[in-house]
């Protein structure tokens, strides 16, 4: 029996446990959480991005503020407008959405943000302490998965987790989650990558292939062992016969896969909705940090 990982409906829950949490809040005479945007340009995906990050921040209750920079900003510039936000008090989480334009350093932008707000997780303050496995701000996605792993009781001890990518924002970060000595985690890591020769095999032997590559359907049932537990990262938008003239497609072949899993996830309504939460979440446990709140 496959069990769809359902993250859509789960974020749906946690939302609304925010969404409580934050009215009872208001109710005690707090100010909202606030998590500031920037984005530079106007990529189409980054631009859904953005503004989905709004619509939740108004349904949890957040204030939220949306930067909206020209595609010519400067680095300087950029950095100038970053530590205004660090300053302000009354912001609570800072993202600057990738990819940026590639005249600004993104490195140095992710480490301009205080960690105090990088609610992103990017920062390398932030990922230092991650492979320490010290508290910090994990960033959204690979929490999000963290989350659904837990929520769904999937068994990860002792597990042979395959990890396809090796993004600073997915694959790496999620290697070093399933490798910690908690729960979910304690898992044999692989983390392949575009170079790995024998992925195919690789696949085969896992327990847990989590897919962070960013090709349409490249994960097949032959790459996938019986019981195995998949999760789906990809999002690409392929050309499809519709209004929108595109559809999302995960990195897993789900229709071929899904009969061989024990646990799988959709896309979209799986590891994308649960990465939306973890923002959420990560906002409120600065906002709570600040205000000294448990
Ligand atoms: P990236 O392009 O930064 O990294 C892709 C990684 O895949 C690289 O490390 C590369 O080495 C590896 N790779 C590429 N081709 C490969 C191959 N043939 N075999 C093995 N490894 C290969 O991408 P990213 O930012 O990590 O994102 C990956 C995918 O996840 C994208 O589709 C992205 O849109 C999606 N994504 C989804 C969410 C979400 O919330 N669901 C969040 C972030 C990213």
């Amino acid at each position: 029996m496959t069990t769809i990982l359902n993250g859509k409906e789960l974020a749906k829950e946690l939302r609304n446990e925010i969404k409580l949490e934050v009215a009872a809040l208001l109710e005690q005479g707090h100010r909202p959480p606030h998590l500031a945007a920037i984005l530079v340009g106007t990529d189409g995906a980054s631009m859904t991005y953005v503004n989905s990050k709004e619509r939740d921040c108004e349904f949890v209750g957040f204030k939220s503020t949306v930067l909206r920079l020209d595609e010519s900003e400067t680095e300087e510039g950029l950095i100038d407008k970053i530590e205004a936000i660090n300053n302000d008090p009354d912001i609570d989480g800072l993202i600057v959405q990738l990819p940026l334009p590639s005249h600004i350093n993104s490195d140095r932008i992710t480490d301009t943000i205080s960690p105090d707000i990088d609610v992103d997780g990017f920062h390398t303050i932030s990922v230092g302490k991650l492979a320490k496995g010290m508290d910090t701000y994990v960033s959204a996605t690979p929490f999000g998965i963290i989350k659904l792993l837990e929520s769904y009781k999937v068994d990860t001890s002792g597990k042979h987790c395959v990890v396809i990518g090796r993004s600073n924002i997915v694959g790496r970060p999620m290697s070093i989650l399933m490798s910690a000595n908690s729960y979910p985690g304690n898992s044999t890591v692989t983390i392949c990558h575009s170079r790995t020769s024998n992925l195919k095999e690789i696949c085969k032997s896992a327990d847990i292939i989590i897919a962070a590559l960013g090709k349409p359907e490249f994960v097949s049932a032959d790459m996938v062992k019986e019981g195995a537990t998949v999760i789906d990262v990809g999002i690409t938008r392929v050309p499809a016969d519709n209004e929108k003239g595109y559809r999302l497609a995960g990195d897993v072949d789900f229709d071929a896969v899904k009969d061989k899993a024990e646990f799988i996830t959709p896309v979209p309504g799986g590891v994308g909705p649960m990465t939306r939460y973890g923002l959420l979440y990560n906002t409120l446990k600065s906002y709570k940090i600040k205000a000294g709140i448990k």
